[in-house]
């Protein structure tokens, strides 16, 4: 068994605890920790309520500020654990990752470094931190597993597992992440909005004939016709694992779509060019400093919030082309999740479900020993064959369409 600490008292921190809740027959002790200790407080009484506990066992909530890295040391050290899984902001993983490296406790987060002070980075992004400290992972032993969510983390999975199963050679993946879900409010974000428009704000940045292209946000618009959700608008946007599959799949054309609505991007557009989407304190006329990008974020709905009215359903998945046994191949590999299943399960929305049912099935295979290589990893770098296989049964199921039709993957009864 492996004690856990998980970092962040959000939307996915609360999936991640229940998630381990229900697995701590594997996982053992629970400890869960954000500068807000009500926040993890809720979140335990919300694993009772709910009665996620697969067996009796310690389940207990910290205040900690973990860009502390002393006192991150501490609380894994005096918690006993052995895997952190940090699910908190972004602006945390360096300090994270450095405690871990320093005790030795195996590092998971969902999403990739930012610096609060620098929005929409070039590539290479992973290159900018996480990668750097690679060699002190090895020379230390530490497993660290990076952006192990759904996207990034899944659809890196999906692209590995596609490549070794369906094709000989591969020319393009286009990821699609549609949220075809309804929350029922004038407008709001699904996760911190502070990290939701640093991405959108700048550069959209694709992989194209194994180079970078740097694209206008909203400048390329595609529709696909996918399962479930149906025919579905997406735009070309940057992510954190268009850097990583770039470096480790050898695939020539690698592209992120997202899904928006007219009135998202509308909102989106007026904010934007108002300047309220900006980092940049501006000056009141009573000479006051505020930041517009805090101010909007006061205002709008907590995503945290959105998540009982939530209806509607997810569809993200790996659209590849290549060719096997001389014949051009075409594959959709997904996942389907109903944001109303997900509340009634954990409490939490379809996006916070499907970036922390991941994190945890990692953990729990660091925990047997399948995915614990006391290196550093990207999940596209790791065997996907387990992982897929344990989301199936931990309620993220993946399905394949092809020329074959569309059925649910098996992938231990799979060929290789
Ligand atoms: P939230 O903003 O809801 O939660 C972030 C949490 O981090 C808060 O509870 C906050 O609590 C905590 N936190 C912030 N600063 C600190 C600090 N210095 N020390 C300790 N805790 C801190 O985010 P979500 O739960 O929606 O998302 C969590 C992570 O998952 C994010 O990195 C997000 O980008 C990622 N994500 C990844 C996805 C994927 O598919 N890969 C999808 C969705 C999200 P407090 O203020 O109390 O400290």
């Amino acid at each position: 068994k492996r004690n856990i600490l998980i970092i962040g008292g959000g939307g996915v921190a609360r999936v991640v605890a229940h998630k381990c809740a229900q697995n701590n027959a594997v996982l053992g002790d629970i400890h869960i920790a954000s500068r807000t200790l009500a926040k993890c407080q809720a979140i335990i009484e919300s694993v009772h309520e709910k009665g996620s506990l697969q067996r009796a066992g310690t389940l207990q909530a910290h205040a900690l500020d973990a860009m502390d890295i002393e006192a991150t040391k501490f609380l894994i050290r005096a918690t006993r654990s052995q895997i952190v899984i940090n699910v908190g902001s972004p602006f945390l993983n360096m300090s994270v990752l450095a405690a871990c490296i320093e005790t030795g406790a195996a590092y998971l987060d969902t999403a990739i470094h930012e610096d609060p002070d620098k929005v929409c980075e070039a590539p290479p992004w992973y290159g900018n931190y996480e990668w750097k400290r690679r060699q002190a992972c090895k020379d230390a032993r530490v497993t660290a597993v990076l952006g192990v969510g759904f996207d990034p983390g899944v659809v890196n999975a999906y692209a590995r597992y596609a490549m070794d199963t369906h094709f000989d050679s591969v020319e393009s993946i286009d990821i699609i992440d549609i949220n075809a879900g309804s929350h029922g409010r004038y407008f709001a974000t699904n996760f911190d909005p502070e990290i939701n428009f640093r991405e959108f704000v700048s550069t959209a940045w694709s992989w194209e004939d194994n180079a970078w292209k740097a694209n206008a946000m909203f400048e390329h618009r595609k529709d696909w016709d996918m399962p479930v959700t149906g025919l579905s608008t997406t735009y070309l946007t940057g992510h954190d694992e268009l850097h990583s599959m770039s470096k480790n799949l050898g695939v020539p054309n690698i592209r992120f779509w997202m899904g928006f609505s007219d009135h998202y991007i509308n909102v989106f557009t007026v904010l934007k060019n108002l300047g309220l989407l900006s980092e940049q304190p501006v000056r009141t006329a009573r000479g006051q400093e505020i930041v517009p990008l805090e101010v909007i974020k006061a205002v709008l709905p907590d995503p945290a919030s959105l998540a009982p009215d939530y209806t509607g359903k997810t569809c993200i998945g790996d659209l590849i082309k290549g060719h096997k046994n001389g014949q051009p191949q075409e594959v959709l590999i997904y996942n389907v999740c109903d944001h109303k299943t997900c509340f009634e399960e954990v409490g939490s929305q379809a996006i916070s479900y499907t970036a922390g049912v991941p994190v945890v099935a990692a953990a729990m295979l660091i925990a047997d020993g399948t995915w614990d290589i006391g290196e550093m990893a990207n999940v596209e770098e790791l065997d996907p064959v387990p992982f897929i296989a344990l989301m199936n049964r931990m309620g993220l199921v993946t399905r394949i369409r092809d020329a074959q039709g569309d059925r649910v993957v098996e992938p231990e009864q799979e060929e290789v």
